[in-house]
């Protein structure tokens, strides 16, 4: 169940890591600028080639806690360091 105030089918990013390798999510960003999204793994790097855009409906249909930060402001960033860990709300 999303907990998102966004649609289900809005298109956020992630990564081939989370979508194809079964990497757990540890970083959410939501963005300033456009209110976008991205769900990550804990990688440092990402290229262009790592990028995904899936529908928020599929994040959280592949890990519900992500409802956990649903209210997270503009321009915050949370992380956690491990899929069990709780979030961790950063300064930027
Ligand atoms: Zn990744």
């Amino acid at each position: 169940m999303k907990q998102f105030k966004e649609p289900e089918n809005l298109a956020v990013f992630t990564c081939t890591h989370v979508m194809r390798g079964g990497d757990p999510i540890l970083t959410i960003s939501h963005e300033e600028d456009d209110g976008g999204w991205q769900f990550l793994c804990g990688n440092k790097e990402h290229r262009n080639k790592d990028a995904m855009i899936v529908a928020l409906m599929e994040i959280v249909a592949l890990d519900e806690s992500v409802n956990e930060v649903a209210d997270l402001p503009l321009g915050r960033r949370v992380k956690r360091e491990t899929k069990n860990a709780k979030w961790d709300i950063m300064s930027q």
